[in-house]
């Protein structure tokens, strides 16, 4: 057996030997068909043997291991889009990502339901034709810029960029902040305040060209790996076909937003999956008073909670798995879930960490890293208020907030 320098567990032996089940203890993963469920089986063998065991270093000299790309390439997750996958299967694979690695599994996210779905969706052909080729083998990187500096929460009524028509195309001119990917990625779909009518609408801007900073935010808390950045783009000229016909106004990226933040409930649900095995882990391999501290009722119940938590989770997402397939699936689901799923999250979080004791303080052993990305799920995509106000507005018929 393997481990870390503390002592703590790092073979999944351990766990065979004690005869334990997975963490999905109700079987989620079951209601996939055969095939999907081998493939699901296949990527967190991938994902847990490749990708966890390299991780933690990049987290803590917050970069990001791009050599790990064309290995998710390899497995399809570059273009789960035009797999055919289902969207239970979609979510279960972004929950095994999480469930390695939470930036990764940003990087994965951002990807398919945004930037990919997207562009297949509200762009032109010469924008797919262009772009998605690329995208699908990670080849080509693309990020997100709604959010700046001075409009998070109330972007889309105060978004400022602004875009303005030229006679060959349109000048941008404002910042964007927090931009995941935008430090490397070949290009940003960036949401614009028009001038001449008023509307947001979205731009493919490629980032490398004069007038346009990116400047990343380093010492983050959480998702180190994942690269945010600041963006200043001053005068810059971009051709009409920039504009992505399908985004002419907010409601259209709106839809794009309601599944991003399913994505979101979906990486609750992983991490509080890799917290559970953490915890787990650490609780049969720890002894204390003569005898592993999985032995004591009070960790007994703190690995219930965790598992309760990430049980919910999980099951509550199946369900917006199956409101998108059906039809019926609604932003107020959505909020309700993200907000929901990462404040059971942060509780989990803090529960395994506490298992971890002062070991658990380090980043080698996973937990205190699992404790710093929960932090970022419960604020991206929608802060836990602004997504609970959403779902007050939705039961009440009273918007708190606008
Ligand atoms: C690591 C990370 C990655 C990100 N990646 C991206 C990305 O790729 N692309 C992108 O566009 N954005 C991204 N974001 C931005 C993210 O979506 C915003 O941080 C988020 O929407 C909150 O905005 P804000 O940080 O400006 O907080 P603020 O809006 O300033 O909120 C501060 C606090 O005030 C509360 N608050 C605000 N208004 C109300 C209200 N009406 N009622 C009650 N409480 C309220 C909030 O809930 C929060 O607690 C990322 C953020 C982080 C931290």
């Amino acid at each position: 057996m393997s481990h870390s320098h503390a002592g703590l567990p790092t073979d999944p032996a351990l766990l065979a030997k004690a005869h334990v089940p997975d963490a999905d203890i109700l079987g989620v993963a079951s209601m996939l068909s055969e095939p999907e469920r081998a493939r699901l089986a296949q990527l967190h063998d991938v994902l847990q043997t490749r990708v966890r065991p390299v991780v933690g270093e990049y987290w803590d000299r917050e970069e990001l291991p791009f050599e790990l790309l064309p290995l998710l390439a390899e497995h399809g997750l570059g273009e789960l889009e035009f797999s055919g996958a289902s969207r239970l299967f979609r979510g279960l694979a972004y929950a095994e990502v999480t469930r390695a690695d939470v930036s990764l599994s940003a990087l994965v996210g951002i990807h398919n339901e945004l930037v990919v779905d997207l562009i297949n969706q509200l762009g032109s052909e010469e924008q797919k034709s262009t772009w998605l080729p690329g995208l699908r083998r990670f080849d080509k990187v693309g990020c997100f810029a709604l959010t700046e500096p001075e409009h998070g929460s109330d972007i889309a009524g105060g978004l400022a960029l602004s875009a303005e028509r030229t006679a060959s195309g349109w000048v941008l001119n404002g910042a964007k902040r927090w931009i995941g990917g935008a430090t490397f990625a070949d290009f940003a779909i960036v949401f614009a305040r028009d001038v001449a009518d008023g509307q947001v609408k979205g731009f493919v801007v490629e980032l490398d060209q004069p007038g346009i900073k990116r400047t990343k935010i380093a010492r983050k808390m959480g998702l180190r790996i994942m690269q945010n950045a600041d963006l200043v783009f001053t005068d810059v000229e971009v051709p009409e076909g920039a504009l992505i016909p399908g985004a002419e106004s907010f409601a259209a990226t709106n839809e794009m937003l309601r599944n991003s933040r399913a994505w979101v409930g979906w990486q609750a649900a992983g991490i509080q999956l890799a917290m559970f095995d953490r915890a787990r882990e650490i609780a049969l391999k720890r002894e204390q008073f003569g005898k592993p501290i999985a032995a004591f009722q009070l960790v007994q119940e703190q690995l219930t909670r965790i598992l309760g938590n990430a049980t919910a989770t999980l099951s509550m997402m199946a369900s917006i798995a199956r409101l998108q397939e059906e039809g019926g699936f609604d932003m107020p689901h959505a909020a309700l879930v993200k907000a929901t799923g990462t404040r059971l999250a942060r509780e989990s979080a803090q529960l395994a960490r506490a298992i971890g004791g002062g070991n658990g303080i380090l980043t080698e052993h996973e937990v205190s890293k699992l404790l710093g990305d929960a932090e970022i799920l419960y604020t991206y995509e929608g802060t836990y208020e602004i997504n609970s106000l959403i779902v007050g507005r939705a039961v009440t018929g009273i918007s708190a907030f606008v």
